[in-house]
């Protein structure tokens, strides 16, 4: 029986922890240098509180790979230090990599289960093994067997793992653990691979934000006093809170108002509070519940593959550790004070209001552990043009205050303390990449023509104004895809007609003449919005109830979406299009829907938006058998190469494994783009790219070579596809990519390389 399917709960009353912690530290203390014994006694300990016969402490080596088994009461003591689990072998080993407790009634009838001789486990029915974390890191199990079979139930394992929370933390203290720094040289460099967030180098020196707070004080004897000082500090940090939201700059911004007001209805949240005073009034201090919950909080992040979910999971992460500031006194650096000059911020997590506030402010460049690639976070710091990398390696701990530290989110690296040598490549690297940012800067105001005189049009995808900031360099760019999602998904609740005009009026404002196409809703696969009741779990999302799809059901969506572009629009142009279409009727019902809005907005007496063009994202490939039909019946079409390759290869853009598995750029995938291009031009229909592909120089070439000539791309990417553009013989272009699409082979990267070279673009 997995903990997922937990049976009545055994035990009577909840546990009291205040004599169990009082009785644990004074083991610790009394066991002083020896270790082992230290060990020992606790599990004689915990055996005693569980009323088990066996109580086990497994322990992960420094190299994060085998489980030791140091200390039990219950099994044969000469197992001790001789029985080894790798990480995910038999039940401790999933703990371990699972970092899931697990309960079951009998286990060796469970598959994972692996005899030892050496143990005698074999006598014992019930297993419950939880990890030991601490920050994150996984320090080893604890198990406690039964020789009865016997369930667990939810509550016992609850218990199990608050004391496995405040063991980790003791032994962390007492440093039973060899430390992550036995390397031999503490001062050696030190290297990792990371996942980029928003593209950019930088050297500077290391701020460690790592919001790490070691709680000293476990136990409180009464906890009326505790649950006042968590009153007191969450009252500090909502008040903190307040006091950003009535700043100039946030009363100015509304996307920047929308997160603090999202943090501070965080910082309300009657569910988090309850947990908090529930673990209180269980024997915690103050400090040790707010832990707790965000132990708790932190292993459901793991497990969590919604975006949006796991965004708001980190903002709770980093109210939790604003509070546990409060009570502790401890970790406080405060970002609103500013950082030193090339600061790298080093953080496991880091709110998104945190962000806006530091700005670029000092900041050189950021690292941030659990953050993905599609977070807001990671939008924000494009949008800031701050290089930063997430998904980095636990091991990054290692890390000091003041280490200097190279960034390279091109590539994805990260190195500290590099040697001398290494940065001054890096830096000839940085100031060579700056010289090439500066001179395709300077193109910006240039037209945007190829070599030999073809007219392209370049047009920049936004999901916030602060996206809108950038483009703004650029005098003809126009927005070729708002993702208006975005705007939903940074919220708590849907935004009224009123609200959503007001968004759409400021983007009207801020791109004045420049024409700006607006992307219906599209929510659902890893855009959940948490306050649409009736969204399902699905096992295939993003093949799932999405996009358009939730609009057509949800015409009220649609249509408030609608009223407020009309009102907004004012008479101007209003440019519509709606994403993952999957058949022409689908797009004749969506323009329908629109239709018959317009027809109500004209009759209340609003102004007729002029032009109204009505476009589709060609995402969907069944479209492709259906191009003729499609394009006859839309203003426009624009083709999303993101979600369009992952569907032709059934491969999860959101997953590593599948994402960059097949080439891009191969023969099909030109004939098939030519195709798109030339049905358009056929019948006369504006076609662009808005996927990534249009922001790649290889791609921008490739699109090209097919017969496109409007591309939309991150804002980011502006200036380099725009030099990549005016240095190309579309003439030249044209003639090799159609050759090359009739090649026999499966990949044509090298070629396009080579093509990019003749005309000088050495370093794609
Ligand atoms: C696409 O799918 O290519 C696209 C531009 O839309 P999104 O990335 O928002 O799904
Ligand atoms: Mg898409």
């Amino acid at each position: 029986m997995a903990t997922d399917d937990v049976g009545a709960d055994v035990r009577d009353a909840s546990v009291d922890f205040r004599d169990l912690f009082r009785d644990l530290r004074t083991t610790l203390r009394a066991g002083g240098e020896d270790a082992q014994q230290s060990l020992q006694a606790i599990v004689e300990l915990l055996a005693a509180h569980f009323r088990s016969d066996v109580c086990s402490l497994y322990q992960l080596d420094s190299a994060g790979d085998d489980l030791f088994l140091k200390a039990t009461k219950g099994l044969r003591a000469e197992a001790v230090g001789r029985t080894v689990l790798h990480l995910g072998e038999g039940l401790v080993g999933t703990v371990a990599e699972t970092r899931r407790p697990l309960a079951l009634e009998c286990a060796q009838a469970d598959a994972r289960f692996i005899f030892r001789p050496e143990t005698g486990e074999e006598i014992y029915q019930s297993f419950l093994g939880v990890p030991l974390i601490r920050a994150r890191t996984l320090l080893g199990v604890l198990v406690v067997q039964h020789r009865e079979a016997r369930r667990y139930g939810a509550e016992e394992i609850e218990d199990c793992e608050t004391v496995a929370q405040f063991l980790s933390e003791m032994l962390q203290q007492v440093s039973h653990r060899p430390s992550a720094r036995d390397d031999p040289s503490p001062q050696s460099s030190l290297r990792f691979s990371a996942v980029p967030l928003s593209p950019g180098l930088a050297v500077g020196k290391v701020v460690l934000y790592l919001k790490d707070i070691v709680i000293r004080r476990w136990r409180a004897p009464d906890p009326a006093p505790e649950v006042i000082r968590v009153q007191i500090a969450l009252q500090d940090v909502e008040d903190a809170l307040e006091a950003l939201l009535h700043l100039p700059d946030a009363v100015a911004d509304p996307e920047m108002r929308e997160l603090l007001e999202a943090d501070l209805m965080l910082a309300r949240d009657h569910g988090w509070r309850e947990k908090i005073v529930a673990m209180i009034g269980r024997g915690l201090s103050a400090e040790a519940a707010v832990q707790s919950v965000r132990e708790d909080l932190r292993e459901r992040m793991k497990v969590v593959s919604n975006d949006y979910i796991r965004a708001r999971l980190m903002d709770l992460d980093d109210l939790s550790h604003r509070v546990l500031v409060k009570l502790t006194g401890e970790g406080h650096r405060n970002l609103s004070d500013g950082l030193p000059p090339d600061s790298i911020l080093v953080c496991r997590s880091l709110g998104t209001a945190e962000l806006l506030q530091v700005g670029q402010k000092g900041l050189a460049g950021l690292v941030v552990v659990d953050a993905t690639p599609s977070s807001h976070l990671a939008i924000i710091a494009s949008s800031l043009r701050i290089p930063a990398l997430g998904q980095v390696p636990r091991t990054l701990t290692d890390l000091e205050d003041g280490d200097l530290m190279i960034l390279d989110a091109v590539n994805g690296q990260l190195v500290g303390r590099p040697s001398p040598f290494v940065v001054a490549e890096f830096e000839a690297h940085i100031a060579a990449r700056r010289t090439r940012d500066a001179q395709e800067r300077s193109v910006a105001s240039l037209p945007c023509q190829s070599r030999d005189g073809v007219p392209m049009q370049m047009m920049a995808n936004a999901g916030l104004l602060l996206d809108l900031e950038e483009i703004d360099r650029f005098e003809t760019v126009g927005v070729g895809l708002y993702r208006t999602e975005m705007a939903f998904l940074i919220r708590a609740d849907l935004p009224t007609v009123d609200e959503q005009a007001q968004l759409y009026r400021r983007i009207y404002e801020r791109m004045g003449e420049r024409p700006v196409v607006f992307r219906t809703l599209d929510i659902g696969s890893d855009k959940k919005l948490p306050y649409l009741e009736d969204h399902p779990e699905e096992a295939n999302p993003a093949l799932g109830w999405r996009a358009v799809r939730v609009g057509l059901d949800h015409p009220d969506l649609l249509r408030d979406q609608f009223r407020a572009l009309l009102l907004a629009a004012d008479g101007r142009a209003l440019r519509v299009m709606f994403p993952m279409v999957s058949e022409v009727e689908e797009f004749g019902v969506a323009r329908g829907l629109l239709t018959s809005v317009l027809e109500d907005h004209l009759a209340n007496g609003g102004p007729a938006p002029d032009p109204l063009e009505v476009g589709v994202m060609i995402e969907v490939p069944a479209l492709l058998w259906d191009l003729e039909r499609l394009l006859e019946r839309v203003d426009f079409a624009s083709v999303g190469t993101n979600d369009l390759l992952q569907f032709l290869y059934a491969a999860d853009r959101n997953n590593a494994r599948t994402d960059s598995r097949f080439e891009v750029l191969k023969p099909a995938n030109l004939r098939l783009l030519t195709t798109i291009a030339a049905t358009a031009a056929r019948l006369g229909t504006p076609v662009s790219v808005c996927g990534e592909l249009a922001g790649t120089p290889l791609g921008a070439i490739a699109l090209v070579g097919c017969g496109f000539r409007t591309f939309s791309m991150g804002a980011a990417r502006l200036t380099q596809i725009k030099s990549v553009l005016r240095a190309l013989d579309v003439a030249v272009v044209e003639e090799r990519v159609q050759a090359l699409s009739q090649y026999l082979g499966g990949n044509v990267r090298g070629e396009i390389v080579d093509l990019a070279r003749e005309f000088g673009l050495d370093s794609l």
